[in-house]
């Protein structure tokens, strides 16, 4: 890590662009972010393996740009032979970071192939390339909306730890209690994997809303009602959600916080000013 820079490292995610345009326009964020000296960049894998050669054409560009690159890998609706397949030509490029997944099924696909959960794809990867990754989980501070059980699904996080994951990177959230709890449950249970908050800054108040919505994390009352007032007053809602975020991820690091990982929606602006507030970003 950067010896200038303060102790908690960043990483930044990115999903991968649709356009020639979207993918220019990346080439410039990732040189911004990049000064930020991040630990890796990750990029997303869409539902069922739908943006499988722009995430790796996206990882490659990373790569290729002198930074490290993870790419997500989700397994639901995958064979064996097909993700052999993938982690080869990552391989081939040096990629050893991986953000391992179950993934969502496209809807109307009726079978999940030979992998159910991510807990299978952390333990392929580690029966067949052993410790040659540095594999990332995904984590729930609030739950998987898909577990009705908090009991069950802490229980299904410390499995996938137990497989072989490195480290963890949350869902996003904006109670830093639930992190803390969180850590310190699946902690009890056994797993002692870093765990590194996502966090999404209010790029787009409105869409955040409704990820929020659609996977069951709670925007507390007051920093909601406060964003709907702002109507489409854009300087306020980001002046507003700047300061947000910002006590949040100074919570969290003060809580012991092992690292954060950006949200970054493929847009530097945000997470620069985040990253220069918190005193995250390299002093030179
Ligand atoms: P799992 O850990 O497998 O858990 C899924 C559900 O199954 C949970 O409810 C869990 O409790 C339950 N479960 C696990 N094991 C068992 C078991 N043995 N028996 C019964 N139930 C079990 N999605 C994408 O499509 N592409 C991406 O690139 C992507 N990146 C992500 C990055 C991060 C950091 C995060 C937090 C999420 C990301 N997602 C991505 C979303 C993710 O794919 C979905 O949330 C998906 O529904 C679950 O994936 P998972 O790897 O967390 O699944």
């Amino acid at each position: 890590m950067n010896a200038s820079r303060k102790t908690v490292p960043v990483s930044f995610e990115f999903f991968p662009p649709n356009t020639p345009v979207g993918d220019d326009k990346l080439k410039t964020v990732v040189q911004e972010l990049g000064a930020m000296k991040p630990e890796f960049f990750s990029v997303t894998y869409g539902a069922g393996g739908s943006t499988r050669e722009k995430t790796l054409n996206t990882v490659s560009a990373i790569a290729r740009a002198g930074f490290e690159a993870a790419p997500h890998l989700s397994c639901v609706g995958s064979t064996r032979d097909s993700l052999t397949e993938i982690l080869a030509t990552y391989r081939a490029q040096n990629i050893r970071r991986l953000v391992a997944l179950r993934g969502d099924l496209p809807s109307g696909t009726a079978t999940t192939g030979e992998f159910r959960y991510a807990t299978d794809l952390v333990r392929f990867v580690r029966e067949t390339q052993g410790r040659d990754w540095v594999i990332e989980v995904a984590a729930y501070p609030e739950y998987h909306p898909q577990e009705r059980y908090a009991r069950r699904d802490l229980q299904h996080y410390v499995d996938k730890v137990k497989a072989g994951a490195d480290s963890a990177i949350t869902q996003f959230f904006f109670n830093p209690d639930a992190y803390f709890h969180f850590v310190e449950e699946t902690r009890k249970l056994g797993a002692e994997v870093p765990v590194v908050p996502g966090i999404m800054p209010f790029h787009n108040y409105a869409k955040i809303a409704q990820f929020a919505a659609r996977d069951g994390i709670d925007i507390p009352r007051w920093v909601a009602l406060k964003m709907e007032g702002f109507m489409d007053d854009a300087a306020s809602i980001r002046a507003f959600g700047l300061d947000v975020v910002t006590g949040l991820c100074e919570k969290l690091i003060a809580g012991g916080a092992p690292g954060i990982h950006f949200y970054t929606m493929n847009q530097s602006a945000v997470t620069i000013e985040l990253c220069k507030r918190l005193g995250l970003a390299p002093k030179d």
